[in-house]
């Protein structure tokens, strides 16, 4: 199935899929469960548009490439162009809110920090990003602070609150914008909270941003 952007109820955003820039750490208490250091700038990466898939489609895990953790965050989709953007251009330029999985394969990317090479093969694969539809921006008045969970089995795995970023969205997609031009479809991951976990074929998940639920599952 092809991915697209679409609203909360099921209606279709007119732009197109672009790639999704993330961020890699920015939230203490996740750093912390993986006895990372605190970064001085932050660490950005980004998946392409192959790794997006719509959340309520089922998620296949690599074979035979060690253990898939889930990554619950907060989805920001991208309205406008942003280049060299301040925080208060890219408030404004911000299309929807949704919630996403940053699927890491963790004992490769392991592998990988060890021997200092880059993350993509453990971050980037096909089907790397589940993704739900989108509220408008003025369905999450403060984004800022908002909490979001996933449950997996019915049991909580994470739980925190975008007040708990280092970088706060605005400012990280300005941070973004410097770098790399963001482009409307464009999708910035804001970090994950702590609980990351392997995942296995078969769980039910139960993501939550603000109070809205979206159900997805593992094949
Ligand atoms: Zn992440």
């Amino acid at each position: 199935m092809i991915y697209q952007h679409c609203y909360l109820d099921g209606s279709p955003l007119d732009f197109p899929v672009g790639k999704v820039v993330c961020i890699g750490r920015n939230y203490l208490d996740h750093i912390r469960e993986l006895n990372n250091m605190v970064p001085e700038t932050p660490i950005l990466f980004m998946k392409p548009a192959t790794a997006l898939i719509a959340l309520d489609q089922p998620i296949q895990l690599p074979v035979g490439r060690g253990g898939c953790h889930h990554e619950v965050e907060l989805a920001v989709l991208v309205g406008r162009q942003l280049q060299n953007a301040d925080a208060e251009t890219a408030c404004r330029a911000i299309a929807g809110y949704g919630i996403a999985l940053d699927l890491t394969l963790r004992d490769l990317q392991n592998e990988l920090k060890k021997k200092g090479y880059p993350w993509e093969t453990a971050k980037a694969f096909d089907g790397s990003c589940p993704l739900s539809s989108f509220l408008k921006p003025e369905a999450l008045p403060e984004p800022q602070a908002t909490d979001l969970s996933l449950r997996v089995n019915g049991e909580i795995r994470q739980q925190g609150n975008t007040q708990q970023m280092m970088v706060s969205i605005f400012d990280l997609m300005a941070y973004i914008s410097t770098y790399f031009t963001l482009q409307p479809g464009d999708v910035v991951l804001t970090g994950t909270p702590a609980g990351v976990r392997p995942l296995a074929s078969g769980d039910r998940l139960i993501l939550n941003l603000a109070g809205h639920e979206f159900t997805a599952r593992v094949a």
